[in-house]
């Protein structure tokens, strides 16, 4: 059985570049001059080759996805229980700013996948040296990515203009001893993270290190522990795509995806690879409405493909059992033919 994954992807980037609905992020006034038109799909298999289709050059602001990348880089350095304790894993009812859910949920932190959580995670790696804690960070995005990843200067600049929401979260969470650095530098050093600019293909790489149980695809680094991939895929399905996380999880049975406000998704589809979407236009809780549309066709059609190929091959191992066991039965109800003719003959 041969699975045609660019013809999957080919047909469903066909389907879903029609679609119209969503508007483009304007709360950061930058990301509302971005090319809505923008769309572009990647896949990276277990092996590391990688297909695209559309824009898989076109660069938008990271965004949320980097929370992915930074939590994954705290659980490496402090462990799963420090972040369990630290930051927690609730899931959230609520938009993934909200100041309501920092006030009135039981960790303030909530998850590191919502602001509240990925800003205290951030601020985790707090350092006097702002510059060093910043490099940091952004050093880490480009591990994941197997390269230099560039600043959106523009974007970072209109998000720190406008960042008054994460600031008084971070202030919120500081009341409630939840947050581990200095609030306007841990604050700074998030907005640097989100600002980075992404390809499909950047987002798809990046990602496939976690799907891929930490081992970078091009560069071939070990980057995480296999147990911590776990964790994090674990701790990433009620979470990645806020209040729709468990709509996802329902529609895909369990398939771990991060979404951010610049238009990417990235799906970690097991033993199968890693799928990055870019569509700006976004739907109410913030997730690119094409990226969730062909996100969970064409991971249901990979899973669909898996399970099908896994049956095959165990009916095929049966078959080929049964013809063996038949054969060796075969061969010595023959032999013992030919062993009683030279008896008889001898006699
Ligand atoms: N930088 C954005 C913010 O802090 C990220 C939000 C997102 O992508 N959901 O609001």
């Amino acid at each position: 059985m041969n699975l045609n994954i660019k013809k999957i992807i080919d047909e469903t980037y066909d389907k879903v570049k029609v679609i119209k609905d969503g508007k483009v992020a304007s709360y950061i006034p930058q990301l509302a001059k971005v090319d809505p038109n923008i769309f572009a799909i990647s896949f990276v298999d277990t092996k590391g080759n990688m297909y695209s289709i559309g824009d898989s050059d076109s660069k938008v602001a990271i965004e949320s996805i980097s929370k992915l990348f930074t939590f994954s880089k705290a659980v490496h350095k402090f462990g799963e229980n420090t972040l369990l304790e630290k930051i927690g894993v609730g899931g959230s009812s609520l938009p993934f700013n909200s100041i309501i859910a920092a006030l009135e949920s039981k960790t303030h932190t909530i998850n590191p996948f919502v602001n509240q959580g990925a800003i205290a995670t951030t601020s985790l790696f707090y350092d006097k040296n702002h510059k060093k804690f910043k490099n940091e960070i952004l050093n880490n995005l480009n591990i994941f990515a197997g390269k230099q990843l560039k600043l959106g200067e523009k974007i970072y600049h209109s998000e720190s203009e406008t960042n008054n929401t994460n600031m008084a979260l971070a202030y919120i969470l500081k009341s409630f001893n939840r947050f581990y650095g200095q609030v306007p530098s841990s604050v700074d050093v998030y907005t640097h993270q989100c600002s980075v600019l992404v390809s499909s293909k950047d987002l798809a790489l990046m990602g496939s290190v976690i799907t891929n149980n930490g081992i970078h695809p091009k560069t071939k680094k070990h980057i995480l522990k296999p147990e911590h991939c776990q964790f994090i895929k674990r701790a990433l399905r009620p979470a990645g795509l806020y209040e729709f996380s468990n709509t996802w999880i329902v529609k895909t049975g369990c398939v771990a995806a991060k979404s951010g406000v610049g238009g990417g998704i990235l799906i970690l589809i097991p033993d199968i690879g890693t799928l990055a979407i870019v569509s700006p236009p976004l739907d109410e809780y913030g997730n690119s409405v094409k990226g969730i549309k062909a996100g969970e066709i064409i991971t249901n059609k990979l899973l669909h493909f898996c399970n099908k190929n896994k049956k095959h091959k165990k009916a095929k191992k049966k078959t080929k059992k049964k013809t063996k066991k038949k054969n060796k039965k075969k061969k010595y109800k023959n032999q013992f033919k030919k062993t009683l003719k030279k008896y008889r003959a001898r006699k």
